[in-house]
């Protein structure tokens, strides 16, 4: 990475198209992956192992069934992973059929690979289902089951200052205010943490959490300042220092701990 611009090492890639798919803002474009399938079957094959986005997509578009020709641990731990999450959603799993395969005993060879590959692209008939659905195909994991949320997001109202931070950060629009409430769209968060790690009063919670989707709304109160005697706009009711005397008051103890009482700060 230089002067701010991701470079690749195209003689080093395979254009497997993994990072089309684990990327959580899908800032990557390029050719997704190639799989082999049938009715409602995927198959393992020689390429790449997918990530756990490609296989609930795979699970999304109607294959449900995997056929795995050997003992495989990532592919085993992966199915594992998307199994765990479809519990959590009370969808039917996916099933696993394993094939014994050996020199003499395969159900694909070399060249029936290279021929269903061509005429079983699996993510063509993804396309097709991201298009009937009016899904982009640069798809965000949040898209993937729209009525659940992956993540939660927890806010500590006593803290939050409504600085809009968050709002401005966070890239799929979790936050936004209306009428006169803090609305939290959780279904919409992908985890990047961004608010979590920018928020200045470190009121943002962000934990992994899969559930039916909730939105949150925390309704605006007219608040006291004690130290400058304004009312203004918060989370919580009553009196507590308003953000400008709250950031007065740690500019303050920050000069007293440096040695410089410059700041006058009314208590
Ligand atoms: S960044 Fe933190 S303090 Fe600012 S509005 Fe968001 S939750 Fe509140
Ligand atoms: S972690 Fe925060 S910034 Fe990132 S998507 Fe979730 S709510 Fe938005």
């Amino acid at each position: 990475m230089a002067d701010e611009t991701i470079s690749v090492k195209t003689t080093a890639c395979t254009q497997c198209g993994g990072c089309l798919l684990v990327c959580p803002v899908m800032a990557i474009k390029g050719t997704l992956p190639e799989r082999c399938t049938d009715n409602n079957n995927l198959y393992q094959d020689s390429g790449s192992t997918p990530s756990l986005k490609e296989l609930l997509l795979y699970y999304r578009s109607g294959y449900n069934t995997i056929i795995l020709n050997e003992n495989d641990s990532y592919w085993n731990r992966i199915i594992e992973e998307a199994n765990a999450i479809l519990r959590l959603m009370n969808k039917p799993l996916f099933l696993v059929n394993h094939i014994r395969k050996d020199k003499s005993d395969s159900y694909f060879n070399d060249d029936e690979i290279a021929t269903k590959r061509r005429r079983l692209l699996g993510f063509r008939l993804i396309k097709r289902f991201l298009k009937n659905n009016n899904l982009p195909e640069n798809i965000l994991i949040t898209e993937v089951f729209k009525e659940y949320q992956w993540f939660s997001v927890d806010i500590e109202s006593t803290r939050c200052s409504l600085c809009s931070s968050c709002l401005q950060l966070c890239p799929t629009g979790v936050f936004h205010y209306q009428n006169k409430h803090f609305v939290i769209d959780a279904g919409k968060c992908i985890g990047c943490l961004l608010c979590q790690t920018s928020c200045p009063e470190e009121a943002l919670s962000i934990r992994p959490d899969i559930k039916k989707q909730v939105v949150s709304a925390y309704p605006f109160h007219q608040a006291f300042c004690p130290n400058c005697q304004n009312y203004y706009p918060s989370l919580s009711a009553g009196e507590h220092l308003c953000p400008a005397c709250h950031v007065r008051q740690k500019l303050c103890f920050h000069s007293e701990r440096i040695g410089t009482h410059s700041l006058n700060f009314r208590t």
